[in-house]
């Protein structure tokens, strides 16, 4: 059995959909018995960064909250956050019914929302409060996309301010808009049209202004901020800096920065568009620091910002009728199901230890967002998401092996070590060698407690 904490030899006693003891001489003889001998008994993996079901131009994310969380079990996720949105003139309260309809009845792995904010019209203090009535105890807001999601400064410092207050937090998306604006008009200007502009347009250099400012603005207030998707070494460096001064900054990185790079641009324009993505894939060295983050604790966790495109909605752009340059190529990356396993793979090559692996993937996010400990660790009285993970299995990362609506893979020349054998969504078994156990509608909405903070409430 592995914690965020240590490894050791024990039992696990799930008692309906609650685990009821860990140890060793637990259980009764009438139990029955599922032998994990040789594998890593772990708690259900937490994704705090998914959009399923996503309305993006004239297309949506491919995903829903079946597909998108029966791909979820077969990886070993077992608790989802999922991104409400409140589009401009419309409330919070609305954005986030319309999720909970989206998801209701469908899901096969327990939910909860955070509620993208792309304007603030009223009090922010009544906007926090009334979210934390509602169960939603985090909000996202971007520094870019100023044409239909990007806030000003001063509503950030706001609604950071009021969260910290009331024991929620604020995400953000940190690319510097303005040093993006500039650079995509020289590009299209010149007749740079092709995926890798994309990517020459929102340099490091964005992240990183934009992560001091996010930073500075958390330092000012006081309160906690999540940075999401977190992609270069210099972004992290702030984040680093920031939290050897006591601030409470915590920072989040995907496995597409991690297994991913910026050749996958120098691709035919067609397959080079399945990786776009914001912030876009980096120059390969800058993994080496993600790990080391990774490791080190500089970062804490590891989310996917899953947000999964077929190949033929890549290919018709978000109007429709095909893309004419790289502003037009839907953004987003699945990774929901792989996510588990990939980070494993440096368990395996001895980068991170096995309860750091926990930890990144299940704990932190859990404690983070107002779940611990009913889930992300394996306690009496935490609900019974449990998984056997085989490091024995291999598993080819191919389309055909995956469960996520898209009809590719950006990993399919990987082979990795380890998958999950089985899992449980407290306590009914809803995944089996990476293959699903019928269960729609199995999951159920998590209210959560307050966001920000590492100690429980
Ligand atoms: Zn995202």
């Amino acid at each position: 059995m592995v914690s965020a904490a240590d490894v050791r030899r024990a039992d696990v006693v799930i008692a309906g959909e609650q685990i009821a003891a860990v140890g060793t001489g637990v259980g009764t003889p009438d139990d029955e018995v599922l032998d994990a001998t040789g594998c890593l008994v772990i708690p259900g993996a937490v994704d705090v960064h998914t959009h399923m079901d996503m309305e993006v131009g004239v297309t949506r994310s491919a995903d829903d909250f079946l597909s998108g969380t029966v791909a979820a079990a077969c990886g070993g996720t077992t608790t989802v956050i999922d991104f409400a949105t409140a589009y401009r003139g419309e409330s919070a309260a609305h954005g986030l019914a319309i999720w909970h309809a989206k998801a209701r009845g469908r899901a096969v792995v327990d939910y909860g929302f955070h509620m993208t904010v792309t304007e603030l019209t009223g009090d922010a203090d009544d906007l926090v409060a009334e979210m934390a009535e509602a169960g939603v105890t985090s909000f996202k807001l971007y520094m870019t996309y100023p044409d239909r999601l990007m806030v000003p400064d001063e509503v950030i410092l706001e609604l950071m301010r009021a969260a910290g207050e009331h024991g929620a937090m604020v995400s953000l998306h940190c690319e510097d808009d303005a040093t993006v604006a500039s650079l995509r008009s020289e590009a299209l200007s010149a007749g740079r049209t092709e995926p890798r502009w994309h990517a020459w347009s929102r340099p490091p250099s964005a992240e990183t202004e934009a992560v001091k400012r996010a930073v500075r603005m958390a330092e000012e207030t006081g309160a906690p901020l999540y940075i999401v998707h977190l992609s270069s070494a210099g972004a992290l460096e702030q984040v680093r800096l920031a939290r050897e001064r006591g601030v409470g900054v915590f920072a989040e990185t995907c496995p597409q920065y991690l297994y991913l790079s910026a050749e996958r641009y120098e691709d035919i324009s067609e397959r080079a568009a399945r990786f776009v993505c914001a912030p876009p894939l980096r120059d390969p060295w800058h993994q080496e620091e993600l790990w080391e983050g990774l490791r080190s604790g500089a970062l804490q966790v590891v989310a996917t910002d899953h947000c999964p495109f077929t190949a033929a909605d890549k290919k018709s752009g978000l109007t429709g009728g095909g893309w004419g340059d790289f502003t037009q190529i839907p953004g987003g990356l699945p990774g929901i199901e792989t996510r588990l396993a990939l980070v494993y793979q440096k368990v395996a090559e001895g980068v991170l230890s096995a309860p750091q692996w926990v930890d990144r993937c299940c704990t932190t996010p859990a404690k983070l967002f107002g779940l611990h400990p009913r889930k992300g660790t394996l306690e009496p009285g935490s609900d019974a998401d449990v998984v056997v993970f085989d490091p024995g299995a291999r598993r080819p990362l191919i389309p055909e092996r995956l469960h996520m609506k898209i009809g590719y893979s950006p990993y399919e020349d990987v082979v990795v070590e380890g998958w999950p054998a089985h899992v449980f969504s407290r306590g009914r078994l809803v995944a089996r060698a990476g293959e699903a156990v019928d269960a729609p509608g199995w999951g159920t909405w998590l209210r959560r407690g307050p966001s920000g903070s590492m100690a429980d409430p």
